[in-house]
C-alpha cells in the first residue's frame, strides 16, 4: 500500500529524520531527503538510498528558515518526482538560555525552523494530498508540545505551536483521507541533544556519560533515551490504513514523562 508514495522528510540527513527515511526506504516509500549538508554530500546520500533500496530519491538542501527555498524545494520535487503524499516536518534546532537573555535571532530561527516551515510545507503539500484524497502528516513535536521546561521559551513555544497546527489540519482535512498528527518525543539520542549534555557536564566537571544520565533523569522517568528508528517506526506506522482514524493527535513517545 504504501509502495511507489512519495515521502518529503525534512531533516533527513541526521539522526530521527535519517532513522525514519532508513524504515520507510525498507518499504519501497520514494523519499527525498533533505536537510543541511553540501549538495555533493546530499547526492551521494541520496543516490545510496537509491541502491541499496531501489526507490526514486531526490535530495534537497532548502534552508527552512527560507519561505522562498522551502517553495522552490516543493516546486522541484512535484516536477522530478511528482507530489508528495507523506510529509515528515522534523527538521529542527534547540537554543537553551533564559527568557530574559534569549538572543532575539534565535528566537526567530528557531520559530522558522521548528514551526513556521511546517506551516509552508503543509501549505504546499496539501491540494496534491486533497486531489488524490490521500496524504498523511506527520509532524515531529516533542514533549515540549504539551508541557514546557526552562530555558527553553523558543523550542518550546514553536512545539506548542507545531500541536495546535496539526490539529487544525486535522480537522480541516477529516474527510480528505488525509490525517495529520504529531510525535512527541522525550529524549532521543542524537546529536540535537549534545550541547546539552556538554554543558552539564561542564558546569558539574562530571564525565559525559554521568552528564547524559543527569539529562535524562531530570524529567524523564525511564532513565534511557528512545532510539531514533523507534520514532521512524511510528512514523510508519501512523503511514498504514490501520492508522487512518489517527488525527489530530499528539502522541507521546517519551518514556512517562508525560505522564506526571
Ligand atoms: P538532528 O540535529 O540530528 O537533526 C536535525 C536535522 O534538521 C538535520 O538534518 C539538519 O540538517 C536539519 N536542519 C537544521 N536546521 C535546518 C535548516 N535551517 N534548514 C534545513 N534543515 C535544517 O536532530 P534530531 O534530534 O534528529 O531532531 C529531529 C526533530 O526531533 C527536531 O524537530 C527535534 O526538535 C525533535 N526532537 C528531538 C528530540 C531529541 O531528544 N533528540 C526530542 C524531541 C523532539
Amino acid at each position: 500500500m504504501l509502495k511507489n508514495k512519495n515521502a518529503l522528510i525534512t531533516g533527513s540527513t541526521s539522526g530521527i529524520g535519517l532513522a525514519a527515511a532508513h524504515v520507510m526506504a525498507k518499504q519501497g516509500i520514494n523519499l527525498v531527503l533533505h536537510g543541511l549538508m553540501s549538495e555533493s554530500e546530499g547526492e551521494t546520500l541520496a543516490k545510496q538510498f537509491a541502491d541499496d533500496y531501489g526507490i526514486n530519491t531526490l535530495f534537497d538542501g532548502a534552508n527552512l528558515s527560507d519561505p522562498e527555498e522551502i517553495t522552490a524545494m516543493i516546486e522541484r520535487v512535484s516536477n522530478q518526482m511528482g507530489g508528495i503524499d507523506i510529509l515528515v516536518n522534523n527538521a529542527g534546532i534547540q537554543h537553551t538560555e533564559s527568557v530574559d537573555k534569549f538572543p532575539v535571532d534565535k528566537w526567530n530561527a528557531i520559530i522558522a525552523i521548528n514551526l513556521s516551515s511546517a506551516f509552508h510545507t503543509i501549505q504546499q503539500t496539501l491540494p496534491h494530498m486533497q486531489q488524490n484524497n490521500w496524504g498523511r502528516i506527520i509532524n515531529i513535536a516533542s514533549v515540549h508540545g504539551l508541557v514546557g521546561s526552562v530555558n527553553k521559551s523558543a523550542y518550546v513555544a514553536a512545539k506548542h505551536g507545531i500541536v495546535g497546527l496539526t490539529k487544525v489540519v486535522a480537522l480541516e482535512n477529516a474527510n480528505n483521507g488525509i490525517t495529520a498528527n504529531s510525535i512527541c518525543p522525550g529524549w532521543v539520542e542524537t546529536p540535537l541533544i549534545n550541547k546539552q549534555i556538554e554543558d552539564i557536564a561542564a558546569a558539574k566537571n562530571i564525565d559525559m556519560a554521568q552528564a547524559k544520565h543527569e539529562l535524562i533523569t531530570a524529567k524523564q522517568p525511564k532513565a534511557q533515551m528512545a532510539q531514533t528508528n523507534h520514532i521512524g517506526e511510528l512514523i510508519l506506522f501512523l503511514c498504514t490504513d490501520a492508522a487512518s482514524s489517527i488525527t489530530g493527535s499528539a502522541l507521546p513517545i517519551d518514556g512517562a514523562w508525560t505522564a506526571q
